[in-house]
C-alpha cells in the first residue's frame, strides 16, 4: 500500500475514533471496511472529495427509546430499543431486530454498518438498518415475550413502513417474535403490508426464509471450495451456535455431504464423531425451537455424543468451520486450533464471528475464509424475496426461492473473485465482498447529491 493511501486510513480512522469514542466494535468494523476500500477511494478523488466515506460511517438517522413492560407477576421491567439507519441510498433501511442482553448502541451500528455492504452485494435494492434491545427473551413466558414486543413496536412504528425500513428476525427474535411485533404494527397503524420480513407463510411469509442464511451460507461455501476443485462431500465439519443459522446450515452441509459432527450454544458445545443425520436434526430442531432446550440435551438422547460445558468447537479437528452463534467467537487461539486441526475453510453464518487476529491467521495460512457479509447474506436476500413477492401479491414455490438464492449466492461470489482476487492468483474475499458492496452504495450516493 502506498504512503498516500496509509496515511489516508490513519487520518480517516483517528477521526472516527474521535467521534465515536469508546465504541471499540464500531471502530472494529470500520476499519476493516476502510482498510479494503481505501485504495479504490484514493485512486477516485471525487469520493474523497465528496466525502463519501465520512457520510457512510455517519447513520443516517439513530432512534433509541424506552420499552417499559411488565412480567406474568405484574413487575415492572424497563429495557432499552434501538433502530439504527444507516444507509438509504440503494433502497428502503433494511435489517434484523436483535434481543440479547449484550445490545448497546455500538453493536446496533456495527450491525448497520455491516448490513449496508452485505444488501449492497445481494444485488437487491435494499439500504442498511439494524435494531433490537437488550431484552433477554430467554426464561420468560411467552405473555412476557408479547407485551415485550408489544411495547417495542408501539415505539418502533413510528420510524419503519414498507418503503421506509423494513425490520426482520436476528438473535433472539424468530418467528414468534415477528409474530408478534407484526401483530401490533397492524393493529397500530391500520395496514396490512410487508413491513416487517420473516413472517410466517400463512400471512406474507416466503418459503425458504427461515432456511435461507444457514442454506446460502452453505452454496457460498460450495463455491469457494470448487476454487480448489473440493466439494462437501466427505468434509468434516464444525458448526457453532444451534439457533436458526447453525439448525440450517448444519442441515444442509449433511445433505451435500458432508459429517457435521459439533454444535453449541452459550453454554458449550456437543462433539458427535458420527456426524448428524436426519433423525438428530429433527431431534435439534424440536430441541431449540419448541421446547426451548438446551444443546447439552443432544449428548444425553445421542450416547455417541459428548458434551463440553463452557467451551467453543474450535479445538476439534476438521475440515471446514462454520461459525453461527455469534460476534468476536473465534479469538486468535481458536483460530491457532483451527489451524492446526486441518481446517482449510472457514465461512461465517453469524456477523462477525471472527476476530481481527483471528481473521489475520486464516489468511497467513492460506485457508479459504470468507467474512459474514458476503456468505451470510443468503438471509437478508431471502427477504429481499419476501418484500417483492408481498409487493406483488404472490408467492413463489420453495423451489423458485432456491433457485433465486443460489444464483444469488453465486452472484456474490463472483463479486468477490471480481474485485478480491490478487495477481498470484489467491483470492481475498475481506476485500473483494467491501470493494464490491461499497462500489454500489458509494456511486448512488454521488448520483444523489449531497444528503
Ligand atoms: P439465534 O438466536 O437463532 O441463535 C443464536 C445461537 O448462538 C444460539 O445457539 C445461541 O445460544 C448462540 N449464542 C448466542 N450468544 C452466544 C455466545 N455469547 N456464545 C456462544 N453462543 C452464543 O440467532 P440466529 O441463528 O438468527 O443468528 C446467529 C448469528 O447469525 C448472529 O450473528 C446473527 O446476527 C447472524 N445472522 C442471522 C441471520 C438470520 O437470518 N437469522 C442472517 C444473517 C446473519 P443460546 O441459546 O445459549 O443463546
Amino acid at each position: 500500500m502506498d504512503k498516500f493511501t496509509q496515511n489516508y486510513i490513519d487520518g480517516f480512522m483517528a477521526g472516527v475514533i474521535a467521534r465515536n469514542p469508546g465504541e471499540k466494535e464500531f471502530h472494529q468494523a470500520v476499519r476493516e471496511v476502510v482498510e479494503s476500500v481505501a485504495s479504490y477511494v484514493t485512486a477516485y478523488p471525487h469520493l474523497m472529495d465528496l466525502k463519501i466515506l465520512e457520510r457512510m460511517v455517519e447513520p443516517e438517522r439513530v432512534v433509541m427509546f424506552r420499552v417499559p413492560w411488565t412480567d406474568d407477576r405484574g413487575g415492572i421491567h424497563i429495557n432499552r430499543g434501538y433502530r439504527v439507519q444507516m444507509n438509504s441510498a440503494i433502497g428502503p433501511y433494511k435489517g434484523g431486530i436483535r434481543f440479547h442482553e449484550s445490545v448497546n448502541l455500538s453493536i446496533m451500528k456495527v450491525l448497520a454498518f455491516e448490513q449496508t455492504f452485505k444488501n449492497s452485494l445481494t444485488t437487491l435494492p435494499m439500504g442498511g438498518a439494524k435494531g433490537g434491545s437488550d431484552f433477554n427473551p430467554k426464561g420468560r413466558s411467552d405473555a412476557e415475550v408479547m407485551r415485550f414486543c408489544q411495547s417495542f413496536m408501539t415505539e418502533l412504528q413510528r420510524h419503519i413502513g414498507q418503503d421506509t425500513d423494513v425490520p426482520a428476525g436476528d438473535i433472539g427474535v424468530g418467528g414468534r417474535e415477528i409474530g408478534y411485533l407484526f401483530g401490533q404494527y397492524k393493529r397500530l397503524r391500520d395496514e396490512f403490508t410487508g413491513t416487517l420480513t420473516g413472517k410466517g407463510l400463512g400471512w406474507g411469509g416466503s418459503r425458504l426464509r427461515p432456511e435461507a442464511t444457514g442454506y446460502g451460507l452453505c452454496y457460498f461455501t460450495e463455491q469457494m471450495l470448487a476454487t480448489r476443485g473440493e466439494s462437501f462431500e466427505g468434509k468434516t465439519v464444525l458448526v457453532s451456535g444451534s439457533g436458526n443459522v447453525a439448525q440450517y446450515a448444519a442441515q444442509k452441509a449433511m445433505r451435500l455431504g458432508a459429517k457435521v459432527v459439533t454444535l453449541s450454544d452459550s453454554n458449550g458445545f456437543i462433539h458427535d464423531p458420527d456426524g448428524l443425520d436426519e433423525e438428530k436434526m429433527q431431534f435439534v430442531f424440536e430441541l431449540k425451537n419448541y421446547r426451548r432446550g438446551r444443546i447439552r440435551e443432544y449428548a444425553d438422547r445421542f450416547p455417541s455424543a459428548t458434551y463440553y460445558p463452557d467451551e467453543r468447537p474450535w479445538k476439534i479437528p476438521c475440515d471446514i468451520a462454520l461459525p453461527c452463534a455469534t460476534q468476536n467467537e473465534i479469538g486468535k487461539e481458536d483460530a491457532e486450533h483451527l489451524v492446526a486441526g486441518g481446517c482449510r475453510c472457514v465461512a461465517e453464518g453469524a456477523n462477525m464471528p471472527s476476530t481481527p487476529e483471528a481473521i489475520r491467521i486464516f489468511q497467513g495460512n492460506g485457508l479459504l475464509y470468507a467474512p459474514g457479509k458476503a456468505s451470510n447474506a443468503g438471509g437478508v436476500a431471502t427477504s429481499g424475496l419476501e418484500m417483492t413477492q408481498n409487493s406483488i401479491r404472490q408467492k413463489w414455490t420453495a423451489e423458485e426461492v432456491d433457485a433465486q438464492l443460489r444464483r444469488i449466492m453465486s452472484d456474490i461470489h463472483a463479486a468477490c473473485l471480481k474485485y478480491g482476487t490478487a495477481e498470484d492468483g489467491t483470492v481475498n474475499y475481506v476485500k473483494g465482498a467491501n470493494i464490491a458492496g461499497f462500489i454500489k452504495v458509494a456511486d448512488a450516493m454521488v448520483d444523489q447529491g449531497l444528503v
